[in-house]
């Protein structure tokens, strides 16, 4: 199928990546986005080779990788003394196993990107465009506005991350608070952080795991502080946090932890709950209905797969459409395709931030290595696994 009319609720990444998909396989797309302006909040993320060999088959990889920094390795440090318990290799040997590369870009400048390749696509975008409700009728589908006015497609696409208004004609049940709150700043380079610009990794000890990496040609450093709290109601992006808080989560952790807590600018330094979904057992509403992303399957960050899964997601997606005779075959196919890969990296996610938040980070080097490399997720190619 082509030239179908297809709503997208929701202009994050995935929501734009399906987009660019749908609108190169010959369809007409609408994306729906509720803020006032298209964007990202300003934090680094990682692309790893499975996100890559996605966004290559979308014509996206060279600019991409001209704004996103490819690190050699990747170090994982002890807690108490910081000493390296294991080097992952993230350089050219992920080209060569792979055929893409592990990739650190700033949010906005990937998100910026996928804008524009929407529009340059010809696809329409609009903003404070909040989707309240979706459903179905016959074969049409439509989305319900904010403003109260109703929208309607072929198909409609809930991209609209882990708060999802889609999501809420599957169940009634909301997002769950994961137990995790993650800390988030981006400081420039100096001569002291030029070291873990230069070394990017985690720190991993008890109930708590701090993640660095390079961004915008090493100028900044992209830095994440995780700890488990218990009972936390707040929520929102935004919500200021202090270096104080931070020094008496990590007391007692290494010299490294304390100075990059110590370089945190407190005008930009945000705190946030984790929150994330139960598996859903079906995507497909009717034949005129799926989700996507967070949407579908919001995971913790402890493998750096979330926004990897919703590319993977996308490209199969509009896959799936272009090689079926009828939408309710293709959102069949599309769900087959994915939903267990999905539900097991939700899964692995969880599983990780025990193994990297362990009381006994002694031991982490003697255990076999379970992660996302050795799982095998990164061979993923959602350009030409089967669907
Ligand atoms: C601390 C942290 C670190 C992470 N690091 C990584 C990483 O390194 N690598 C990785 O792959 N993943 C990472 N993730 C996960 C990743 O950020 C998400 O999985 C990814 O952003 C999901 O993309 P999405 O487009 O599905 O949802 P979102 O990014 O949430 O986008 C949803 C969009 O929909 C809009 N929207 C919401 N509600 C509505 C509505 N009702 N109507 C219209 N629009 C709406 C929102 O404004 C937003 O623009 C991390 C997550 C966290 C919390």
């Amino acid at each position: 199928m082509r030239d179908l009319d297809i709503i997208v609720a929701g202009g994050g990444i995935g929501g734009l990546t399906a987009a660019i998909a749908l609108l190169r396989a010959g369809n007409k797309v609408r994306v729906f986005e509720a803020a006032r302006d298209f964007g990202e909040v300003g934090a680094g993320v990682t692309l790893a080779p499975n996100a890559m060999l996605g966004f290559q088959a979308l014509g996206l990889g060279e600019k991409i990788e001209a704004q996103a920094i490819s690190p050699t390795r990747q170090v994982v440090r002890h807690w108490q003394d910081g000493r390296v318990l294991k080097a992952l290799d993230r350089g050219d040997g992920m080209r060569e196993k792979y055929g893409a590369p592990y990739l650190y870009i700033h949010r906005a400048d990937l998100h910026a990107i996928l804008l524009d390749a929407v529009r340059e696509l010809g696809g329409e975008t609009l903003t404070s465009a909040r989707v309240e409700g979706a459903g179905f009728d016959g074969d049409q589908a439509w989305i319900e506005l904010a403003d109260g006015t109703r929208q309607t497609a072929d198909l409609v696409v809930g991209a609209d991350g882990v708060r999802s208004a889609v999501r809420g004609i599957y169940e009634p049940i909301s997002a769950h608070f994961t137990g995790h709150i993650a800390f988030r700043g981006i400081v420039p380079v100096d001569e002291v952080m030029k070291d873990f610009a230069e070394n990017p990794g985690n720190i991993i000890g008890p109930d708590r795991l701090v993640v660095w990496y390079p961004l915008r040609g090493g100028t900044q450093l992209n830095l994440v502080f995780f700890a488990r709290e218990e009972g936390w109601t707040e929520d929102g992006w935004t919500i200021p946090a202090t270096r104080d808080e931070l020094r008496r989560i990590f007391d007692g952790w290494c010299e490294p932890v304390r100075q990059m807590i110590d370089r945190l600018d407190e005008e930009r330094l945000f705190k946030w709950a984790i929150n994330a979904r139960t598996a859903l057992s079906g995507w497909n509403k009717g034949g005129r209905i799926t989700l996507l992303g967070d949407a579908a399957h919001a995971m913790t960050p402890f493998m750096g797969q979330g926004a990897s899964s919703a590319i993977e997601d996308a490209v199969v997606l509009a896959r799936a459409i272009s090689d079926s005779e009828t939408l309710p075959r293709a959102l069949e196919r599309y769900e087959a395709a994915r939903l267990e890969r999905a539900t097991f990296i939700q899964q692995e996610s969880n599983d990780n931030a025990n193994r990297l938040q362990s009381k006994d980070a002694d031991s982490f080097d003697k255990k076999e290595l379970r992660n996302e490399e050795t799982l095998g997720l990164f061979a993923y190619d959602s350009a030409t696994v089967p669907v």
